[in-house]
């Protein structure tokens, strides 16, 4: 059915398609006003309308909306014609992130410098991967890091990547891992020969409460999830040392192969941090590839009353962060941080086309070398325009006050015996606690149910999350405009919903 939409091809006179695209002609620069006007305007009718975080309609009635705007066909239509058919259907029940009552996932509200770098981003629309492709954004890119690695406290052989993210930084990271120890450990080049004979051997450690992405990673890398050995966690879900020791010596004895440690710093559900100098102390005395999972807390390194926590990451072999969680940029937006840079040996692989041999000789850098990616985003130029519009010092601020909510919201809720919470010392800025009604007998149901009602309603967009087996449920403080008033209101509204849900689970 791929031609069904196929319509007469239309007239190829010279300049009939000069105003599809941005360019020095005045048609281009016209259509580009006209556009970015009509999108602005209805953003801000969106925006103005968005007084809860969502529209509250079910996945039935939103894939009602949305279906017959889907069909595609030959004819061109007036941009505002398709604009409002799409507004209405798409933005509007859309997941309104900047509202403060948006307290769900690691999903942040967009500061306006990234927005607005969003549209340079694809308007220049350079392409990472050579020089020859994005010459000024390359350069950014590299000096950004080289700051940002120089504000990690990283030594001076520190270099990085910008990426699409904690997933991909997690995986990067330990490829590089793998492929170092394989070298220095068996002289076995991954990169040209493959997996080594003895891989059923080589061991990942982490604490039981690391990312899924670990596991994710191991299984992609050919390692297997039975890679991956978990260390039990402490009463505040950070890796617990005395156990990570007991394991590393058991597998010795067992005469398997750990090579890689990976620590988070900001788990997802407790923002709990893993002992991180400790940790990297054994990995140095013992030869361990540390990598450092920071994609939530590597955020504090901005923070002006938390920075502690986040001492010991320095040392890391490597070091993923996502500024599009608490750094408050548009999606995607992560950097990959390495202490040497030599491991991106691992990754690059001389095409004639893009990054031959001479070029490197030359000095030309093509940064296709230090990625998993070829065409890449110029995502660093949201974080230059953020961090020098904004300054680190705000930054740090708006950071601080996210800590500051989380402790209220856990002061707020120990104040009320029908609330039990899970993480009382927050390290970063996530609650996880229940609502434990004495007259509840299901609290699973109950705290699932609460958080779907809310969500149908749209007045609270909260998380839930699993504790020992029982549902808990889950609030990510990362908005810096959510006052101690909205959550608040956001705990009546789940008390009210909880009690109605008792009384015969009527949703209103
Ligand atoms: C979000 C997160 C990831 C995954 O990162 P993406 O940016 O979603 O790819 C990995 N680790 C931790 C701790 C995270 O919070």
């Amino acid at each position: 059915m791929i031609t069904s939409f196929k319509n007469k091809r239309v007239s190829k006179e010279p300049g009939h398609y000069d105003s599809f695209f941005l360019h020095s002609g005045e048609e281009g620069i016209q259509t580009f006003n006209e556009q970015v006007d009509l999108v602005k305007e209805k953003l801000l009718t969106v925006f103005e309308r968005a007084d809860q975080p969502f529209k509250g309609s079910t996945t039935e009635e939103i894939k009602k909306e949305l279906l017959p705007i889907m069909k595609l066909s030959g004819e061109t239509k007036p941009f505002q014609e398709v604009l409002d058919e799409i507004g209405e259907a798409v933005l509007s029940n859309s997941l309104h992130v900047s509202h403060k009552k948006s307290i769900a996932h690691l999903h942040c509200p967009p500061l306006l410098t990234g927005v607005v770098a969003e549209l340079m981003i694809g308007a220049l629309n350079q392409s990472m991967d050579s020089w020859d492709q994005s010459p000024s954004a390359t350069f950014v890119e590299e000096e950004l890091i080289k700051s940002l690695a120089e504000y990690a406290r990283m030594p001076e052989t520190a270099d990085g990547v910008f990426t699409s993210g904690g997933t991909q930084s997690n995986y990067m990271g330990l490829l590089m891992a793998r492929d170092a120890f394989c070298q220095t450990y068996w002289n076995h080049n991954v990169q040209k020969s493959g997996l080594p004979q003895d891989l059923g051997r080589m061991r990942i450690i982490c604490a039981e409460e690391a990312h899924f992405t670990v596991k994710k990673s191991a299984s992609q890398l050919g390692l297997g999830e039975q890679a991956v050995v978990t260390v039990p966690t402490d009463g505040n879900h950070r890796m617990c040392i005395k156990s990570f020791e007991k394991i590393i010596h058991r597998l010795e004895q067992k005469n398997l192969l750990p090579f890689c440690v990976v620590a988070t710093c900001g788990t997802t559900d407790y923002g709990s941090i893993d002992p991180l100098s400790e940790l990297a102390e054994i990995c140095q005395r013992k030869d361990l590839w540390l990598h450092i999972d920071a994609a939530y807390g590597g955020a504090l390194l901005f923070s002006h009353s938390h920075y502690q926590k986040v001492e010991g990451m320095q040392q890391a072999d490597s070091i993923g962060l996502d500024f599009h969680k608490l750094c408050y940029q548009p999606i995607s937006c992560g950097l990959l941080l390495i202490k040497d840079r030599k491991h991106f040996q691992w990754l690059s692989l001389h095409a004639d086309y893009l990054n031959p041999v001479k070029d490197e000789q030359e000095g030309i850098v093509n940064l296709v070398n230090k990625s998993v990616q070829t065409t890449r985003r110029f995502d660093a130029l949201k974080v230059l325009l953020t961090l020098k519009t904004l300054g680190t010092d705000l930054l740090g601020s708006m950071i601080d006050t996210t800590m500051e909510l989380a402790e209220f919201a856990v002061q707020y809720l120990k104040e009320k015996p029908e609330f039990t919470v899970e993480n009382q010392h927050p390290e970063l800025n996530t609650v996880v606690f229940q609502y434990q009604a004495e007259s509840s007998e299901n609290l699973c149901e109950l705290n699932r149910q609460i958080q779907q009602v809310l969500y149908q309603k749209g007045k609270a967009v909260i998380a839930k999350t699993s504790v020992r087996g029982s549902t808990y449920l889950k609030f990510t403080l990362l908005n810096p405009r959510t006052t101690r008033e909205d959550l608040k209101e956001v705990i009546e509204e789940i008390e009210r919903t909880g009690k109605s849900i008792m009384n015969g689970g009527h949703r209103d």
